[in-house]
Parts: C-alpha cells; structure tokens; sequence
C-alpha cells in the first residue's frame, strides 16, 4: 500500500486536529442504530443511505480509527488500513457541506445522546483547514473579513436604507448613540433585501419606549465562520461586534431575525473569544416578547389570514425561542396554525448552515425542500412567518420552485409592527 502524499498528511493533521474528547466519546459510543437518518431530510427526502447523518462522518470516523484507536492503529502500521486521501475528502465535500444544513434534528433524536451536528462542524473545521471547503463559502468569508459582510453590504448601504427608514417614519434612526440601552444587530440579507426591519424596529421601539442604536463598526450578525469551519475567523467576527457594544457602551446586544447569527453570537462567542461578555445578548425575539409581558408592546386589531411558523433550527431546536413567536403571534393572528412537528422537532427549511450561500447545492436543497412542501400541503395555509431572513430566502425559492408561491413568507418583527398600537 503506497504511503499518503505530504498534502494528504496535512490533510490528516488537519482532522486529527479536531478530534477532541467529545467528538472521540461519540464515534465510540454510537451503536449504529440508524436512528439519525430518520431524522435528517436529506435522507428522508432521498432515502440515499449516503445522507445518514453519522454516515456522513466517514473520513473523519476513519481517521480516529486509525490515529486513536489500538486496532486501528495496529491496522495502519500493519498496512492494512487504508489512509484517506484528498480525492476521498473532495468527494465528502458534497456530503459535509452541501447536505448538513447543520439544524441539529440528527443530534435530538441519538439515544446515545451523540452530537452529530457538533461532529460535522469539528468535520467542515478540519476539512476547511485542509482546503476542502465550497468556494462560495470561501468567497463569502472573505467578503465578511475584508468588507465585513458575507453579501458584500457596505456601511454605505445601511445609510442609505436608514436615510429611507427616517423618510418614511419622520424621525431618526439612532446610530453610533453612546450609553444606549441596546444595539440591534442587522444580517446583510435585512439590510438588502428586506427593508421593512429598520422601520418596523424603529417604531416598536419608539413605542416601547427602549433606548436602542445600530452601530456603524459592527451592524453585521451573519458570522460565516461558524458556516464554513474557520473557528479563527469566527472569533474576529464576534470580536468586530464585542468591540462596537464596548465603544458604545451598551447594555445589551441585539441578535437580529437569523438563525445562525444567535447561536454564534449567543452560545458560541464568549467561548470562542476566550472571555465573558461585558454585555447580555438576546434575540429580537425575546425582547419582543418581554416588551408585550411588560406592557410595553401593545398591538390592535387581529389578522384573518390563515398563518403558520417556521420555527428556524438555530432559534427554537438549539436556541430554546420556541414559546415567543407563538406569544407574540397569538396578539395579532385570529386563524393560527401549527405544522405538525414543529418548535424543537421543526423540520429544516433547507438551507441553512451555509447550503444557501453554497449555489452548487441549490438543486439538492430544493430537492429535500419537500420535506417542507408536505408539512404545508397538510395545514393550508396563506401565509408563512418566519424569524430568520435566511429561512425566509430559502421558503421562498422552494414555494417557488414546488409552484406554491400563493403563499406569503413575512418576517415576524414586520408582522408585530404592522399591528402595533402606536396610539399611548
Ligand atoms: S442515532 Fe446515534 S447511535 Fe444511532 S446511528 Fe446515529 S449516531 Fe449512531
Ligand atoms: S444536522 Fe440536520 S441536516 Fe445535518 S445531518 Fe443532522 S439532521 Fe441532517
């Protein structure tokens, strides 16, 4: 058997790198069930046994076998164990990036309690350190280092889209506003293309009476280095938003409607920076919901139109935000209705974890999105509110693409101010 390239070793180097205790704890105690398939739509939507979540670990599996375990340690040095090589790890590219929306539903359902999703993160960690990741994910990791948003949104663009906001409403916008209460945080797909969140905030808040500001050195949330696997570049990102609250002076951060851009903010950043927080983070839609428990958020009249949540996996499955946007809706829809597994079971729209960044995903994505088509076709519904501007992008190219864009994808905050009583 003919020795691995230098290239493949380094390549090796970089996943033996991420085996740490969990990820070794997990390969050793899972008891090949099959459980996780079940739960993933890439293979429910397929039945391609390569969707298996845990299948999807395969090089890496093999490379804790081989470099940590006795047998496979004696396997290597007897020749008998084959070393991965770089053609294995182009072809489990499709697998780790392309196909793991990364919602955690595999890691829910393990009975051995086996973080799959965590592994595949540790997997898309090493694979991106040996130059295995999507260039789309690459290109837009450079774009949120150098311009400092994944889409390429320049402070420019949040200007001009506050200049709009302050027309349509007759009042400022509060930016740069040192001593704020709050500073709300904005991914680059609100700043963009869904225009109605500087708006709808400014009033609920104005309403509310909270103290708040958008930062101009740190307005992004998205954090693409948690998608792609490049824990370093994850961290200057959290530090760019660390160093805007400080400069301000704030109290609380402001996680805007993304899935991802919580969890990387919320549960991740502190650890990934290596110290605490001299803030509170919390999602847009904790603080609405506190606000309406206070009081403060007070909203007239009811919405016929029949309505369903799409809970995003980062906020309800990972993030714990599942009572909110149901408090919150219960004050303005009169004919709201449930998917059938939905808050922490919710089934991925598709797209998140990068996929939607990652256009060479786009036909299976579109694909698995009929996991999402049957949970609808069951409730008959008009309209789809969502909390995540990522979801909201990929419900919309897969209503499109299964020929049911007669129903509406709105954001949450949009929907809460659009009743907003703005009359105390
Ligand atoms: S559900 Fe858990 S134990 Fe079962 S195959 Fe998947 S990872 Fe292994
Ligand atoms: S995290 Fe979600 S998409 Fe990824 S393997 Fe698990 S169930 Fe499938």
């Amino acid at each position: 058997m003919s020795a691995p390239s230098s290239t493949a070793h380094r390549a090796i180097a970089a996943l033996v790198e991420q085996i740490d205790a969990p990820t070794a704890t997990f390969f050793t105690s899972c008891v090949h069930c099959g459980m996780c398939a079940d739960a993933c739509l890439f293979y429910t939507e397929t039945q391609d046994p390569k969707y298996i979540p845990i299948y999807k670990l395969l090089p890496m599996r093999k490379v804790w076998q081989q470099e940590f375990t006795f047998w496979g340690r004696l396997m290597k040095a007897a020749g008998l164990a084959k070393p991965i090589t770089h053609e294995e790890l182009d072809e489990w590219e499709e697998l780790v990036f392309d196909s793991c929306t990364l919602c955690g539903r595999c890691s829910l359902v393990c009975p051995m309690g086996n973080d799959i999703t965590y592994m595949i993160r540790k997997f898309r960690e090493g694979m991106t350190a040996a130059g295995h990741a999507p260039s789309d994910l690459k290109a837009a990791m450079k774009r949120a280092i150098e311009l400092g948003s994944p889409m390429g949104v320049s402070l420019a663009t949040l200007k001009a889209q506050i200049k709009h906001a302050e027309q349509e409403l007759g009042y400022e916008v509060p930016i740069d506003k040192q001593g704020a209460d709050y500073m709300m945080l904005l991914s680059s797909a609100e700043i963009a293309q869904f225009h109605e969140i500087i708006p709808a905030v400014s009033r609920i808040f104005k309403a509310a009476g909270v103290s708040w500001t958008l930062c101009s050195e740190a307005f992004e949330g998205t954090n693409t280095g948690i998608q792609i696997g490049a824990s370093d570049l994850a961290a200057e990102l959290v530090e760019r938003i660390v160093a805007g609250a400080e400069k301000l002076k704030v109290k609380t951060v402001i996680s805007p409607e993304c899935g991802h851009a919580y969890m990387a903010l919320r549960w991740e950043g502190p650890n990934l920076i290596g110290r605490p927080y001299p803030f509170k983070v919390v999602h847009i839609l904790e603080l609405l919901d506190d606000l309406r428990q206070q009081g403060k958020l007070k909203t007239k009249g009811k919405d016929a139109t029949r309505m369903t949540y799409h809970d995003p996996c980062q906020i309800a499955r990972r993030g714990g935000i599942v009572e909110q946007p149901r408090n919150l809706l219960n004050e303005v829809a009169q004919n709201f209705v449930d998917m059938e597994e939905h808050g922490e079971f919710n089934w991925c729209c598709g797209g998140g974890g990068g996929v939607s960044a990652n256009e060479r995903a786009m036909p299976r994505r579109l694909d698995v999105f009929s996991r999402k088509k049957k949970q609808l076709d069951d409730i008959k519904v008009d309209r789809i509110v969502t909390a995540c501007s990522n979801c909201r992008n990929m419900l919309e190219e897969g209503l499109e693409h299964y020929r049911m864009d007669n129903i509406e994808v709105v954001g949450l905050t949009e929907t809460i101010a659009q009743y907003l009583d703005e009359s105390a």
